[in-house]
């Protein structure tokens, strides 16, 4: 089975810990560059990106994960985890980084407080057996994205995943439903590229 890291900063960490491991992953936490060095893949989890960027910082990883995800390394990202994998961020606070791997540009919090959470069926090109239960918390949206890029879902007009050769990223939290074809699919990805 592969090797597949979650990025342990910040986040729900542990939940896709356990959708990994469900979808057949061994999964472990990263947290310094060496854990990072030992792993096929890596999922980036829900939570705040102004925290994560921060403390990828701290910790010395911003660096490390740039470069490895420029060079291939499999790479899934939900909500603040889709917005780390932009190329660029709409308004980001004050030096707010990303580590990139997708030509997209994200808008934070984009469906608004009104709705700052709310579930939805969202059907995902790729994912068979009917739509997935969407849990948007605050959740980016992606406002624009590059020619290379494949859109994979939109939920209200907006585009809420995306995927680019080995990187994925959904605006919303599959790790939060016991529903776990999308951690399958990203598994697929890790095992293909090895
Ligand atoms: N709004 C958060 C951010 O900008 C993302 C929320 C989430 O991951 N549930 O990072």
């Amino acid at each position: 089975s592969p090797v597949i890291g979650v990025l342990a900063l910040q986040g729900d960490v542990r939940e896709h810990l356990i959708a990994l491991a469900a979808a057949d992953a061994v999964a472990r936490p990263v947290r310094r560059p060496e854990e990072l060095a030992e792993v096929d893949g890596l999922v980036i989890p829900g939570g705040e990106s102004t925290t994560i960027s921060k403390l990828a910082e701290l910790f010395g990883l911003m660096e490390p994960l740039r470069e490895r995800i420029a060079a291939g390394l499999p790479v899934y990202g939900t909500c603040a985890g889709l917005i780390m994998l932009a190329e660029k961020i709409l308004d980001p606070r004050s030096g707010q980084e990303t580590f990139g791997g997708i030509d997209m540009i994200v808008r934070r919090n984009a469906f608004g407080r009104q709705n700052e959470s709310f579930e939805a069926g969202v059907t995902v090109a790729g994912i068979e057996d009917g739509p997935v239960e969407g849990v948007f918390i605050r959740a980016p949206w992606v406002e624009s994205v590059g020619a290379q890029v494949e859109v994979l879902a939109e939920h209200d007009g907006h585009v809420v995943a995306v995927r680019q050769g080995r990187a994925l990223a959904t605006s919303f939290h599959p790790e939060l439903t016991g529903d776990h074809r999308i951690h399958a699919l990203f598994v697929d990805m890790v095992r293909a590229a090895g």
